[in-house]
């Protein structure tokens, strides 16, 4: 019997589990003092209620002999995978086949899942600073190779690092990589990536045989019209590229879970298709998405769906202003929130991110995200989230205004 011994060489706590440790531990200490939690960037309005009538309805077909489901399709059903592909990407030019549509439990899971296609020798770049999932999910699986704790890095990933001077968004490699993880609107930059800067990764990926995946889990947030809201508005972008969409921000469903990947039948690597690979790999190991979240997923595309909830991602989007204007006020400079639920301030005075992280917690008492958590590149930065409440928002800005004016 040998373990996965993968696993072994992941480094301990885990960013949130940290920050948890370190929240209750002042709270236990400080239980008068009232927190809040601009952290975790889960989100805290509820369903919209078309969604909520449309599981109720689901719900009750479930109970009746006439409109029972079992096992639903592997790749979704076709009320709700033809929505996606009319509204989600036809209304923005593009053509898919309701095939090239896997309707899933989660981002994450098939962010984390999608190694499985891949050989474990490929050469993975990845954003530096980064969502966690891609870098432990190809370290799970051999891809990263050693950790240094040192430089907090893995010996075969390629790290790209997005900062200031770079806007942000990575530039190609010179090197010749296999797998690029992009998600943009960022998580946790909140930089958003022009058509032209998509291009360049379209073109290289394509010129070097790689196979972009392609995180749009905050795609909703986007508002600048120049921002592509799919990889697949970009030319070539269906000969390399895999996208991943969840319905987690755009509305509500953290705790629901649905979510969505494509991939183009265009995308064939050593004349095997992707997307026939990866229905082999769901078929087996994936049961699909049950109905009534499926029901209460397409609801959302229904004109009262859709209205709904472009209200809660106003309400986000509203806070997000209240955070940028604050946090520049009190003189951090600030990134995101334009497109994107997340704001990446730069500390104060070249403080470190835990530090100044610690400040805000036991001085103003808000709980933030330090931008180290996400990678050596998201040192001297903190992330705060526009998911909470608008008066706890409004709060919070404040707070954080005064102790800097101090
Ligand atoms: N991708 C990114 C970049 C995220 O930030 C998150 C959640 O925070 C996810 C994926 C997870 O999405 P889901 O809830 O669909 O698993």
């Amino acid at each position: 019997m040998k373990l996965n011994e993968n696993f072994l060489k992941l480094p301990g706590s885990y960013l949130f589990a940290e920050i948890d440790r370190r929240v209750s531990a002042y709270a236990a200490a400080h239980p008068d003092k009232k927190l809040i939690r601009l952290g975790i960037g889960d989100v805290t309005r509820p369903l919209a209620p078309a969604v909520v009538e449309a599981m109720h309805r689901a719900v009750d077909e479930m109970g009746k002999e006439e409109t029972f489901r079992g096992y639903p399709p592997y790749r979704g059903y076709d009320f709700l995978v033809n929505a996606i592909a009319e509204q989600d990407y036809r209304a923005r030019g593009v053509e898919l086949t309701a095939e090239e549509i896997f309707v899933s439990d989660g981002a994450k899971s098939d962010c984390g899942n999608i190694g499985d296609i891949f050989g474990t020798d490929n050469v993975v770049a990845v954003c530096d600073p980064v969502y966690p999932v891609y870098v432990d999910t190809n370290a799970m699986a051999g891809r990263a190779g050693e950790y240094d704790p040192k430089t907090e890095q893995w010996g075969r990933l390629v790290y790209m690092p997005c900062v200031k001077e770079n806007d942000f968004i990575p530039k190609v490699p010179k090197e010749k990589v296999d797998l690029i993880y992009l998600c943009f609107p960022n998580n946790p930059t909140g930089a958003a990536a022009t058509r032209e800067q998509l291009k360049a990764w379209v073109d290289y990926a394509n010129a070097n045989d790689a196979v972009i995946l392609y995180d749009s889990a905050y795609e909703a947030f986007i508002t600048q019209p120049e921002i592509p809201h799919t990889i697949y508005e970009i030319e070539g972008a269906k000969r390399c590229a895999i996208e991943f969409r969840s319905f987690s921000k755009t509305a509500g469903f953290t705790g629901v879970r649905c979510a969505y990947t494509v991939i183009p039948k265009e995308l064939v690597r050593n004349g095997v298709s992707l997307n026939e690979m990866w229905y082999r790999r769901q078929s087996t190991k994936f049961n699909g998405v049950s109905y009534v979240v499926q029901r209460g997923a397409a609801a959302i595309y229904t004109p009262e769906g859709r209205r709904q909830v472009e209200e809660t991602i106003a309400f986000y989007r509203s806070n997000a202003q209240v955070i940028l204007s604050g946090l520049s006020r009190a003189g951090l400079e600030v990134c995101g929130g334009v497109n994107s639920p997340y704001v990446w301030a730069r500390t104060p005075d070249g403080m470190g991110s835990w530090d100044f992280f610690d400040r805000l917690l036991t001085e103003a008492n808000v709980v933030t995200t330090p931008g180290a958590g996400f990678g050596p590149s998201g040192e001297g930065y903190i992330r705060v989230t526009s998911f909470g409440g608008a008066d706890a928002t409004r709060e919070a800005v404040e707070r954080i205004v005064a102790l800097l004016k101090r």
